[in-house]
């Protein structure tokens, strides 16, 4: 259980940064003398958040909406409680059966030794959490380190205090301090804690700052898990039905107002079908949310600078030559200080335009027109590797297809967004959208060592192909090279 060299002491004396050594330093301790979780523990543990959540969702709902603006509760309900009592349910339900340990077929060489493997804590983990889904997006990974018997120190976003403060309240009540650990922080803690000689940090958050972690966490040979963004394309075939296409595209959009990271980020149909896609899309929104201003249903955009970017980039497309169309089907003013903001669709889009560079986090939409499927693959293929990739066709066989040309961490097919919701689906992104994966089982693994064991049997053929070698390992050798 000896664990990695003594952390340099950090630079400054901020509070912030001593809570943070203090935290990792109580978890390391605990792991350097009682190491990892029983399955005991793991089962109390979290059955003990499974009911807390349960028991606190009016809370997370009001502190979520508190940080957001508004945020709808159903979506809150959906996302931050249903979520993850699902994922805890899972986890339980399957813990013992994931633990148990697997025999392994050997060798006819290496019999009668047997072999094995094991499944053991990684250690002491980090968790660093974005602010868009500020509940689930921290507390699945406690789930995933907890299943798996690590201990975990956890950073929530700064941007969303309210919920980083009932995540704290969750963690003090349910588990021991040298369990599970809040500290609380922006850039500056997050780059110390990214520093931590952690036994594997996972992070949650965009491509850019991944990289500084990657970076930081390289210095102690940390292995990380990155659940980053991206550019997440919508594909549609031109025999799918545009307004079905259309629904589901608004569901995905609007959920969340777009601060989704695997939100539709563009569409690209066929270039004769724009129109009547614009008119589907038009429809589903007006349909789906009649009125924004006062509609609970429609989340507000998170603070004033992600408002302002994502005007300052439809104004971007707009003196760039594109048509934006605003769905907004009451025609309504919305105040900029309430940060609700309407489906934009931009139309003739280029490639200098920001919204067609950069992962938009938001409510717009750029539709790309294509010939065809195929240069719609040639398109997605051409950027980097999206988190999410949507198709929407009838044909199992086209959609085969497609799926095996294309790359992205994880695909809907005839829908948006729901495969994130399947307990038995890996969970991330492939190369700039991510590194690594979870949920329920994948979870489990991504923060558990896979131990390979090799148990020699007391009588064996070792002899046979050790030094000094002679007739008998080079007939052996016959046979085995053949
Ligand atoms: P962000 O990268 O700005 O921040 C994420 C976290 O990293 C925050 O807690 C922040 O304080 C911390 N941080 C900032 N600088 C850091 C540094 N130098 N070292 C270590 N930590 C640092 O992301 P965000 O704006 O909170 O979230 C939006 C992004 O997250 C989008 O790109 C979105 O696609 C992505 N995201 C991905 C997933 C996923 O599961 N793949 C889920 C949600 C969001």
């Amino acid at each position: 259980m000896t664990q990695p060299a003594k952390v340099e002491p950090l630079p400054t004396a901020d509070a912030d940064l001593q809570a943070l050594q203090a935290s990792y330093d109580r978890l390391r301790a605990a792991w350097n003398q009682q190491g990892g979780l029983p399955y005991k523990q793991r089962m109390e543990l979290l059955g003990k958040v499974l009911k807390w959540v349960r028991a606190h969702k009016q809370e997370l709902v009001t502190e979520i909406s508190a940080d957001y603006g508004h945020r709808s509760p159903h979506e809150t309900l959906m996302a931050e409680v249903f979520t993850v009592i699902d994922d805890i349910k899972h986890t339980r339900t399957h813990l013992a059966e994931w633990m148990e340990e697997q025999p392994r077929p050997v060798a006819a060489t290496f019999k009668p030794g047997t072999a094995k493997v094991i499944w053991q804590p990684l250690g002491v983990v980090g968790v660093i959490a974005p602010w868009n889904y500020p509940f689930q997006l921290a507390i699945l990974p406690i789930v995933a380190a907890v299943s798996a018997g690590c201990r975990v120190l956890v950073k929530p976003s700064e941007l969303t205090t309210r919920t980083a403060a009932l995540l704290d309240r969750l963690c003090q009540e349910v588990f021991p301090s040298d369990v599970v650990a809040v500290v609380q922080g922006g850039l500056e803690v997050g780059a110390a804690f990214s520093r931590l000689p952690f036994d594997h940090l996972f992070f949650t958050g965009s491509t850019a700052v991944g990289r500084h972690v990657m970076r930081a966490a390289a210095e102690n040979l940390t292995p990380v898990t990155l659940e980053l963004g991206g550019k997440s394309p919508v594909i549609i075939h031109p025999d799918f039905p545009l307004a079905r296409a259309a629904e589901r595209i608004v569901y995905g959009k609007l959920f969340n107002a777009g601060q989704t990271c695997i939100a539709p980020d563009y569409v690209l149909v066929r270039q004769d079908q724009v129109d009547a896609l614009v008119a589907a899309l038009q429809g589903a929104v007006a349909s789906s949310y009649p009125s924004i201003a006062e509609n609970p249903d429609y989340t507000s955009i998170i603070n004033d600078r992600h408002h302002a970017r994502l005007r300052a980039w439809i104004q971007d497309a707009r003196d760039k030559g594109a048509t934006v169309v605003e769905c907004n089907p009451k025609g309504e003013a919305l105040d900029p200080s309430r940060r609700k903001l309407a489906l934009h669709l931009v139309l003739g889009g280029t490639e200098e335009m920001t919204v067609l560079q950069e992962e938009i986090f938001g409510p717009i939409l750029p539709i790309v027109p294509v010939a065809d499927v195929d240069q719609a693959i040639a398109w997605v293929n051409a950027r980097p590797r999206p988190l999410a990739l949507y198709y929407f066709d009838w044909s199992q066989k086209r959609a085969d297809d497609l799926v095996q040309r294309t790359w992205a961490g994880g695909v809907t097919l005839n829908d948006t967004i729901l495969h994130f919701s399947q307990l038995e689906l890996p969970f991330g992104g492939v190369g700039p959208s991510g590194t690594g994966a979870y949920h329920g089982w994948y979870g489990f693994r991504t923060f558990s060592h896979e131990k390979g064991i090799f148990r020699q049997a007391r009588l064996n053929g070792g002899k046979l192909i050790a030094a000094p070698y002679g007739k008998v390992t080079d007939t052996l050798l016959k046979v085995m090279i053949g």
